[in-house]
């Protein structure tokens, strides 16, 4: 009954050494009380062997004292202390530390034994990290996430979202195509959605179309799209949701260039309009343990954060000028560092002034000495200009040139007025859209929400557990998804759709 049985520490021991028949354990058996761990982790206590791996997760590594042993000898209880939820968003990974069955993961909880599950190696979409993980499916269903080890991106820790939103791969998903007809949505064909699209593209001009590319869309269908819609001509082209000013110069500009491992070398830490611990959790982790190896002095400019380590609040955006120029105290610290590191998250880069502040935090970059020979820190190189990015698709589509013409703000605008159309959306929705105005949406994506209950068409595309696609993480790592089941109905992957509409479309993209 337990759920730790095939994947446990204690059973592997008890089946290597053999059964004990000579050696009865006469004493009364030890009962220990539950404790309450929040809704992701269910405890069965009396399991517990008191090594303690928890509690030095907690406190090291999640940087949250939430968990810790009362009582000595018999008596030591591993415990929430006041039977509150365990407050970390890497909390799920105590689940694969503990060696027996004591934490186990309550939304898992008696769902499958390990041996029943299909074991498919891929990689995580849930921000822009890039964590490793492996996907357990039984039959067409995901049934649980966990890591996989990788010491460059992700050591062995996962986010709680990457492990548990798999629950809504099942849930809500586009099956099917739908045409609206008379203001409904109504199932459809392949062939009728592809008709309605194509009849409204081949109606209206090049300007007056849109292309949107969504936050979990893959390298594969971001180059199909791009290249579908350039063949009808200069159409405006979008993958930055949020309006973050950025995409426009080299490609160091948008990538996070010291490397994920290499935040480990750093001795200096700015952080503007940034919060890793909610951005990128498993990063975040990394920043602390850069904390906890070495003096490392870190501040932060914007909305003040509780990291897990101390963090000196410097205040508003006002503050980068009087860094820029050397007159705050701040600027001497990142001129003194040796390996001084500067990152800008997305919450600088969506302001009206993002581009400013890009701009500033290169020059604070360059003034201070960041920017050192290029490569890894391992060999001996140094660049400390560093772009947190919070969307899987972002870099990949800024690599591929997914920017064009009118921005997000210049399309929902041209749309409010009638300059603009047509839009697709490829699983897009992550902004108010009811500012498409009346133009003729397409949505193709996995569930239906926002985007698809605007839409005049809607494609049922695959979940990134579905298909083999590209991503590229926030520090410019290509990293490939591995299908692990296959997507619901007649959904497809991203990329084949848009292939075998442009066929339709007679544009006819060189690749099958
Ligand atoms: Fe007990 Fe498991 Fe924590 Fe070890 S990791 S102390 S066995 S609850």
């Amino acid at each position: 009954i337990c759920d730790q049985g095939g994947e446990c520490d204690l059973q592997d021991q008890a089946m290597g050494y053999g059964r004990a028949a000579f050696n009865r354990f006469s004493e009364n058996k030890r009962a220990v009380e539950d404790k309450y761990m929040g809704p992701l982790i269910k405890t069965i206590m009396t399991r517990c062997i008191q090594c303690t791996r928890c509690v030095r997760f907690a406190t090291e590594v999640a940087g949250v004292p939430d968990l810790g042993a009362t009582g000595r000898g018999e008596d030591m209880e591993i415990t929430t202390y006041l039977e509150k939820a365990f407050s970390s968003e890497l909390s799920g990974n105590v689940v694969d530390l503990c060696p027996v069955g004591a934490l186990t993961s309550k939304p898992y909880a008696f769902n499958a034994r390990p041996w029943e599950l299909r074991k498919t190696e891929s990689v995580d979409v849930m921000d822009a990290q890039g964590c490793n993980i492996r996907v357990d499916a039984r039959g067409p269903q995901v049934l649980r996430v966990l890591p996989r080890l990788n010491d460059d991106v992700n050591e062995e820790w996962i986010s709680d979202k990457t492990r548990h939103a798999c629950d809504g791969l099942n849930r809500q998903r586009l099956d099917k195509p739908y045409v609206r007809e008379n203001g409904k949505l109504a199932p459809a064909t392949w062939a009728e959605a592809f008709a309605a699209i194509a009849a409204r593209m081949s109606a209206t001009k090049p300007e007056k179309m849109a292309a949107i590319v969504g936050d979990l869309a893959a390298a594969e269908e971001i180059k199909a799209l791009k290249d579908l819609m350039t063949s009808f001509g200069d159409v405006n082209l979008e993958c930055r949701q949020d309006g973050a000013k950025i995409g426009t110069g080299p490609r160091q500009s948008w990538l996070f260039n010291t490397t994920i491992a290499g935040v480990e070398s750093a001795d200096a830490i700015l952080l503007i309009g940034a919060n890793p611990r909610w951005e990128a959790p498993v990063l975040n982790a990394r920043i602390r343990k850069a904390w906890t190896n070495g003096p490392v002095k870190i501040a932060n400019i914007g909305t003040p954060v509780d990291l897990t380590y101390p963090v000196e609040q410097l205040g508003g955006a006002d503050v980068l000028s009087a860094i820029a120029d050397g007159s705050h105290a701040f600027a001497k610290v990142l001129k003194d560092a040796q390996r001084p590191m500067i990152i800008v998250g997305s919450g600088a880069l969506a302001r009206a002034d993002g581009a400013a502040i890009l701009h500033i935090a290169a020059k604070i970059a360059g003034d201070s000495g960041a920017i050192g020979p290029a490569g890894t820190p391992a060999e001996g190189g140094w660049i400390g200009f560093n772009v947190l990015h919070t969307a899987a698709s972002r870099v990949g589509a800024l690599d591929l040139g997914f920017v064009n013409g009118r921005d997000m703000a210049g399309i929902l605008d041209g749309a409010g007025k009638g300059e603009i159309d047509f839009v697709w959306l490829l699983g897009a929705d992550e902004f108010d859209v009811n500012k498409l105005g009346s133009a003729f949406v397409v949505y193709q994506g996995t569930h239906g929400d926002a985007g698809a209950h605007r839409a005049d068409v809607i494609l049922p595309g695959a979940a990134y557990t579905e298909k083999e696609g590209l991503y590229v993480n926030f520090e410019g790592r290509v990293q490939r998804t591995r299908r692990a089941v296959f997507p619901p109905g007649d959904a497809k992957e991203d990329w084949a759709i848009i292939r075998a509409f442009s066929q339709v479309a007679g544009k006819t993209l060189p690749y099958d």
